[in-house]
């Protein structure tokens, strides 16, 4: 039950945002011919309701939201979430399911991408004559896209520390460094700045290994070319991404003219960022400036993808994608070219959409570091 003390450890506005987030999902129900929605997403389950565990499950209905959860939770649930909360042993989806038969409703959402097998099967179990489980594809997800003010604001934030930690480590990195070393320089120094985690595993790939997008780190020692560090930190629960490229030793002439091309791609696509511009058309941007080098063939992934409470999310920033870009999205912008046997470039910022354009959040220089 939501009472004094979790609206005040969860934080007035916050605590208005999560029932806001409920009372838009119950309102929508109806036209999705549903009477309940189970949410049992990590992600989607603190967007609709603060809950922050691993283990829970949230049953919206036209009555509110009631999360389930196990009694390792109870403290931390009634400071995080305004929603009803229902401390159960045993699985919490056998709970909803109760829930679900006490409450009489009948036509139950779930996330088929977001759910197991299993924990589906034994909700049907325990259904209600003529209850029936539909699955619902992107609904939160979609609400998710456009960033309210709090939540671009922890993205700000989550982008500064990120910087912060890099801009700090290369100053002080020497060539000869290992790949693995220099990864956990960076995590270390973001943490200490404020992150709780990284993002995701840093990626710092050197020489002729550049050229793979998501290389592991490993033992090497920074020696001699590119080297991409790409790496991101979650603050708040919000997610930030960027890559930069350091040089070891004196980069030639080809070198610095696949680097140049990989900088105009990334800044045409950031130029042609505005709301009501397909997600598509930014990735062409791109790939027209590479195209203009004669290297788009080796731009082999999409321009970029949507961040916040995961750091990949809607929208995709791919060839054909049609979703039409809105101010509050965040948004990051990454070309890259890889070239097998010589190395990779890749720069990337993280990005909000704004009503006139855009604004980069990511305020670390662009030009190539040498080491
Ligand atoms: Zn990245
Ligand atoms: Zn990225």
């Amino acid at each position: 039950m939501a009472n004094k003390t979790s609206r005040q450890e969860t934080g007035g506005a916050a605590a208005n945002a999560f029932e806001a987030r409920v009372r838009a999902v119950a309102a929508g129900l109806l036209e999705r011919k549903l009477d309940a929605l189970l949410v049992a997403f990590s992600p989607n389950l603190r967007y609709l309701s603060g809950f922050t565990g691993s283990n829970g499950n949230l049953l919206i209905t036209e009555r509110g939201a009631t999360l389930f959860t196990d009694p390792r939770y109870t403290i931390q649930a009634q400071e995080e979430t305004t929603a009803r909360v229902k401390i159960v042993k045993g699985p919490a989806v056998k709970a909803a399911a109760a829930e679900i038969r006490r409450a009489g409703v009948k036509r139950i959402g779930y996330e088929p991408a977001r759910m197991t097998c299993d924990a589906l099967e034994a909700v049907k179990k325990d259904l209600p004559m003529r209850a029936a489980m539909t699955p619902v594809s992107g609904w939160i997800e979609e609400l998710r896209m456009v960033k309210s003010e709090e939540e671009a604001g922890a993205i700000r934030r989550s982008v500064e520390t990120n910087s912060r930690a890099f801009e700090y480590t290369v100053a002080r990195v020497k060539a000869g460094i290992a790949e693995r070393d220099l990864a956990a320089e960076l995590e270390y120094r973001m943490r200490k700045f404020g992150a709780s985690k990284p993002a995701f595993e840093t990626i710092v790939a050197a020489g002729a290994r550049s050229a793979l997008p998501h290389a592991q780190p490993t033992g090497a020692k920074i020696a001699g070319g590119f080297v991409v560090v790409d790496m991101g930190a979650v603050q708040d629960g919000y997610c930030s991404d960027m890559t930069r490229m350091l040089y070891a030793g004196v980069a030639d002439a080809k070198a610095k003219r696949m680097y140049k091309a990989v900088l105009e791609a990334q800044l045409a696509a950031i130029d042609a960022v505005r709301p009501g511009v397909t997600a598509g058309r930014v990735d062409a941007a791109a790939r027209g400036v590479l195209k203009g080098y004669g290297l788009d063939k080796t731009f082999i992934h999409s321009t970029g993808h949507g961040l916040g409470l995961e750091i990949h999310e809607p929208p995709r920033l791919g060839k054909k994608d049609k979703t039409k870009l809105k101010a509050g999205m965040a948004i990051t912008i990454e070309p890259g070219a890889y070239v097998e046997g010589v190395g990779g470039v890749r720069i990337e910022d993280t990005v909000l959409v704004t009503s006139t354009g855009c604004e980069v959040l990511t305020g670390v220089r662009k030009e190539l570091v040498v080491v």
